[in-house]
């Protein structure tokens, strides 16, 4: 391999609880990182004492797939055992769900490290959302530590944003006798995104961030807490499922997930056998069986204030299946007054499922509460509901120009960014 096109990490600087990534990039890897910055990332539990072969992974894990999809090489001295067996069958998962691009890239190292522990502890990613609960509540009697990455969903300059997604956790941490832990990371802005996502684009219409880069990304940051805190299994929640197979590159899917390993540390990717609805169900279920009196979710963006706003896509697609499962969404964090409830019944048969790739989740919801309701126990703001059409009706060919108008648009955007 020649250096002179490698990336080169030279020093891992471990300081208190902070790592940084020294390093040289080379020929095209100076095009597909951003230059400007180095990646470091600000744990909050001292570091110092991770090997250097288990704090190379998570930089390894933010330029893996840049060094496939671009043929690339990367260079470290040290590395995890686990870690640099499991790459090959990483990239396997990596071509499945890709096949019209090939998987190159190698890394070099001259130390193969093992770094085993007695194992101990359970992890889960947590972002406080369906999947993310459903996934805790799942394992909950294998009590988790909850991790959660600042710098991945909300931005680091968004200070407020981040107290509120704290705040949150800490309390579902505390309600179930949780550990947890955060991370500050700036992973995502050390990588040339446009770049990177301009290549994908032409190749398959793709995403960087996505469709190649979140899963492994975030996971590869928990690698220093797994070996201090002798991890054996990391939980990371699916937000798919086997349907979506070959329709949704995702980053994050089992067959990459699965195979990523880091000291005596494996992953699971959960909740795959799930639809949303399913765990819509399963979240209610463990409210049944348990003396809880509230669960709440945080599955709204769009709310500054921290609570879920009861007026966007995602709010009401998560009340209307709680609905379906004959709960009420108070229960779950959902603030629906009377006010709230007429607007969205008002507004949510308007919306354009199939434009936003919607229809499947409605039409779970809509199988789910047809089981549970019948005509007379139907509220009556809800009636709608049961002969609602989720499915795109539009004829063929206007389907077909819409697909290509978007195409078109998406296209033109692409040259615009690009000059
Ligand atoms: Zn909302």
């Amino acid at each position: 391999m020649d250096k002179k096109d490698c990336l080169i990490i030279k020093k891992i600087i471990k300081k208190q609880n902070k790592i940084e990534y020294d390093y040289e990039a080379n020929g095209k890897w100076k095009e597909l990182l951003n230059m400007d910055e180095k990646m470091y990332i600000e744990y909050d539990m001292n570091i110092e004492k991770v090997p250097d072969s288990i704090a190379a992974v998570p930089f390894l894990c933010n330029v893996l797939p840049i060094s496939f999809v671009f043929n690339l090489g990367i260079f470290v001295d040290e590395i995890d055992k686990s870690f640099y067996e499991c790459i090959p069958e990483v990239k396997k998962g990596y071509i499945k769900i890709h096949p019209k691009i090939p998987m190159l890239g190698k890394i070099q190292t001259k130390r193969i490290i093992e770094n085993s522990y007695t194992k101990k502890t359970t992890g889960a990613l947590f972002s406080g959302g369906v999947d993310a609960t459903n996934t805790l509540l799942q394992h909950i009697d294998e009590k988790p530590i909850l991790l959660t990455l600042w710098g991945a969903d909300v931005t680091l300059d968004d200070e407020s944003g981040w107290n509120i997604v704290k705040k949150h956790h800490i309390s579902v941490a505390k309600e179930y006798g949780l550990e947890y832990s955060f991370m500050r990371t700036n992973f995502r802005s050390v990588l040339n995104m446009s770049a990177l996502t301009n290549y994908v684009f032409e190749k398959e219409n793709g995403e960087w961030w996505h469709d190649f880069q979140h899963g492994i990304a975030i996971l590869g940051h928990i690698a220093p807490i797994a070996y201090l805190k002798e991890m054996k299994t990391l939980y990371i929640a699916s937000s798919n499922t086997i349907e979506s197979r070959g329709i949704i590159a995702c980053a994050s899917d089992p067959l990459i997930d699965n195979y990523l390993k880091f000291a005596s540390c494996k992953i699971i990717h959960d909740g795959y056998e799930f639809n949303r609805q399913d765990k819509v169900h399963n979240i209610c279920n463990y409210l049944d069986k348990t003396n809880k009196k509230h669960i709440p979710l945080r599955v709204c963006w769009k709310s500054s204030g921290g609570e879920n706003c009861c007026e966007c896509e995602k709010c009401y697609r998560t009340i209307i299946e709680i609905i379906a499962e004959k709960k009420d969404p108070i229960d779950f964090g959902f603030n629906l007054t009377e006010d709230k409830r007429k607007k969205m019944m008002k507004r949510m048969p308007k919306i354009d499922l199939v434009k936003y790739n919607f229809a499947n989740y409605y039409s779970d919801a809509q199988k789910r509460f047809l089981e549970n309701y019948t005509e007379e126990e139907t509220p009556s703001d809800l009636k709608w509901f049961r002969i609602f059409k989720m499915k795109n009706e539009k004829p063929k060919y206007v389907n077909f120009f819409e697909r290509t108008l978007k195409k078109i648009k998406k296209a033109v955007k692409r040259i615009i960014i690009r000059k």
